[in-house]
């Protein structure tokens, strides 16, 4: 029994040496990634529950290895946070969407995510002002999307960072709304201009009467407090005629348009314009 332990041990250990050794060679070559031209921006589109009509898009990062292919953000943005080099892909992420968005014929808002880490190491609301001036784009059509743990991680300074943002025009929304655990506190104190409830609430709507109550009481809490609610992870007709019933205001999620390439949303003629 000892030596079925011991191997048990050893080839545990082993497995942990190559998770940890492939984490840094990705984080070696995520480095370079911005400069390689490995990352591109997919877009989501966020539409108006009572209209249909499109409100913004949602830009996501995605990597594209040279062996290993495309990689997922959740599998890449915790060892580019590990690293810092968040930071430069962060600014790269900000900058593409402003610029891409801003060549778009018409006024659908960007939608655009930052890292906690993006908060606590740079001078983000200047960076803001100076991508928004070197672009063109319109200050009212960025949205900046941010999540609890931005919060959790300085209350003080998050604040503080937020106004600035807020003072340039630009407005922000707490994403993943529910999964947090100081949900209500943060809407009392930040100036959030959307809620995004999580997805979860919205992969159990059907079959679970808790989940459609917290997504009642979510939209009954924005109503109150004056901030639309935008649901994520609309996936069937179903779940958007319960958000219709409900009087949710936006919602997004592959029912209405699945993350797509910049080409391709150009093409669908819904941004108007092919620069
Ligand atoms: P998120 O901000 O909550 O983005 C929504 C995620 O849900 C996206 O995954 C999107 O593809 C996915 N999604 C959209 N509609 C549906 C649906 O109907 N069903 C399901 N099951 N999924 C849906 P993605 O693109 O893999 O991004 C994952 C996360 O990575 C994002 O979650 C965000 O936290 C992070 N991320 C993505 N791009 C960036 C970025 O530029 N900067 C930072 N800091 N984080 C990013
Ligand atoms: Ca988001
Ligand atoms: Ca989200
Ligand atoms: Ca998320």
């Amino acid at each position: 029994a000892k030596n079925d332990m011991s191997r048990a041990v050893c080839f545990y250990e082993s497995n942990m040496d190559e998770t940890a050794r492939a984490r840094r060679a990705l984080a070696i070559d995520l480095r370079q990634a911005v400069e390689r031209g490995e990352l591109s921006l997919h877009y989501q589109v966020q539409t108006s529950v009572s209209t249909g009509a499109v409100c913004g898009y949602e830009a996501l990062l995605r990597w594209t290895h040279p062996e290993r292919g495309m990689i997922a953000p959740t599998d890449f943005i915790p060892i580019a946070e590990e690293n810092g080099s968040i930071l430069a892909i962060g600014e790269w992420v900000l900058r593409t969407a402003c610029r891409q968005a801003a060549s778009w014929d018409n006024d659908h808002k960007i939608a655009v995510n930052l890292s906690p880490v993006q908060f606590a190491h740079a001078d983000l609301a200047k960076l803001v002002h100076h991508i928004l001036v070197e672009t063109g784009l319109s200050p009212n059509r960025l949205e900046l999307e941010l999540t609890e743990s931005t919060i959790v991680a300085d209350k003080f300074r998050t604040l503080h960072v937020l106004r600035q943002i807020k003072a340039l025009g630009v407005t922000i929304a707490i994403d993943d709304f529910g999964t947090g655990y100081s949900s209500l506190d943060t809407l009392r104190s930040f100036p959030f201009d959307k809620i995004k409830l999580d997805r979860s609430f919205m992969a159990d709507v059907e079959r679970s009467p808790q989940a459609k109550a917290i997504i009642r009481a979510v939209l009954t809490l924005g109503r109150s407090l004056e901030i639309p609610v935008l649901a994520e992870g609309v996936e069937t007709h179903v779940q958007l005629a319960i958000l219709q019933v409900e009087g949710c205001n936006e919602a997004q999620g592959y029912f209405l348009g699945r993350p797509q390439p910049i080409d391709q949303i150009l093409l669908a003629g819904v941004a108007d314009s092919v620069p």
